[in-house]
């Protein structure tokens, strides 16, 4: 919902998304929608923004594995970004190309690592020293080189929730600027490594851009380190982080990725030869997806009503998990606003998706749209409760 003053009068204006409502009342709830059309004008976006700097753009397929939006991606022609032998096998499967995939995480499992080894993947984005000894062991099983590049810890706050920033010394992430000369001068007994590139992610949902700025001056900083070690970098990566408008969905589908990649050209000192890659999820998925619910009761307390949905946290567990927030939208009314407390069925109390939420009137078997919920909505879901996984539609499906 929209907020217009004009001089002394307060309209409340409802825009709301575009959905097939009638095709939605012959199934089941709850489910996520896609809305594919919207994915692909993002990735046109994405494509013709990234294209002005040369730059290659690698999906983090943790935000969202499903099949139809993973092959748009992959028609797309992105990359893939993975943090587990899941990921690296369901980006192969995608049709990816293993010569696009990189892989990252603090806790690699050797099966993991062999995977990666088996199809020679573009890049191990290594974290600690130990992991660097277990990947030089493994690639010389296999008689192979590992292409490798170091996760630094930049130690740049990304001025987000504190569960999703990164790039703090203090989170588990990466190698600390600290230790990198010592990590550095182990290369050379490193027999079956390669060192081609550095690795960086500070956070996720990143709406101040002055945060990347940040990192690139930390970058430019450390490429003169890495020059005075007279090692050759063949590709920096800025991994991911770049916020959606979670408020205005309808208004801002699109995040700015023009502003985005800019602060990369304006900010970043790349020395001849270098590739710069990102890492993109949540940008690239969250607008396009829908959780589908329906009312099952309207509640009235003394002071307050609650929706009951048949969508809890099972679900989508975001605004129990990091206090998001989702806007949401009764697709079936018309009525005047009130507010609500719109809540899920699982026994806990943080199965809440937002209190005293403005709401058209709303009654039992209404449909309710949580939106901006392509990301981390449907690969997060559990069967906590002995619940069923939800299904997904797409727009194409549905037409
Ligand atoms: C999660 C993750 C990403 C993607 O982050 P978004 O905020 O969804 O863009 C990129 N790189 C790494 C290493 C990650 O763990």
């Amino acid at each position: 919902m929209e907020f217009f003053l004009i001089q002394k009068y307060i309209f409340f204006i409802m825009i709301k998304g575009q959905f097939p409502i009638q095709k939605f009342q012959e199934l089941q709830t709850p489910f996520y929608y896609y809305d594919l059309d919207l994915l692909r004008s993002t990735l046109n976006e994405i494509k013709t923004q990234a294209l002005k700097g040369n730059f290659h753009v690698h999906y983090a397929l943790k935000a969202n594995v499903n099949k139809s939006v993973l092959h748009e991606i992959k028609k797309a022609d992105l990359g893939a970004d993975c943090v587990s032998g899941g990921e690296v096998q369901a980006a192969i499967d995608a049709g990816i190309s293993p010569s696009k995939i990189v892989f990252a995480g603090v806790g690699k499992a050797d099966w993991e690592i062999n995977l990666g080894l088996d199809h020679d993947i573009f890049c191990f984005n290594v974290e600690s020293v130990p992991e660097l000894e277990v990947i030089n062991e493994l690639a010389e099983k296999h008689q192979k080189k590992a292409r490798v590049a170091l996760r630094i810890n930049p130690n740049i706050s990304a001025h987000t929730h504190h569960y999703i920033t990164t790039g703090l010394s203090e989170n588990k992430f990466g190698i600390n600027m600290s230790d990198l000369d010592s990590v550095v001068d182990l290369f050379p007994s490193l027999t079956h490594l390669k060192l081609i590139g550095i690795h960086f992610h500070i956070g996720s949902q990143i709406t101040d851009l002055s945060s990347f700025q940040s990192l690139c001056v930390r970058i430019n900083e450390l490429q003169q380190f890495f020059l005075s070690k007279k090692i050759t970098l063949e590709h920096i990566n800025v991994g991911g982080g770049l916020g959606i408008n979670y408020e205005h969905p309808n208004h801002i589908p699109i995040p700015d990725f023009d502003a985005y990649f800019k602060t990369f050209r304006d900010h970043l000192d790349l020395l001849p030869g270098q590739t710069l890659h990102f890492e993109l999820g949540r940008s690239v998925v969250a607008q396009c997806g829908s959780l589908i619910s329906k009312v099952l009761f309207v509640k009235k307390g003394s002071s307050k009503q609650f929706a009951i949905l048949d969508a809890g946290f099972t679900e989508l567990i975001r605004p129990a998990l990091y206090q998001a927030y989702h806007h949401i939208e009764n697709i079936t009314s018309e009525l005047p606003i009130e507010p609500y407390d719109v809540v899920g069925p699982i026994c806990e109390s943080s199965d809440t998706f937002a209190k005293g939420f403005n709401l058209n009137a709303t009654k039992r078997n209404d449909l309710i749209a949580l939106r901006s919920a392509g990301a981390y909505g449907e690969i997060m879901a559990s069967q906590y409760n002995l619940r069923q996984l939800p299904k997904a539609y797409t727009s194409d499906e549905l037409k």
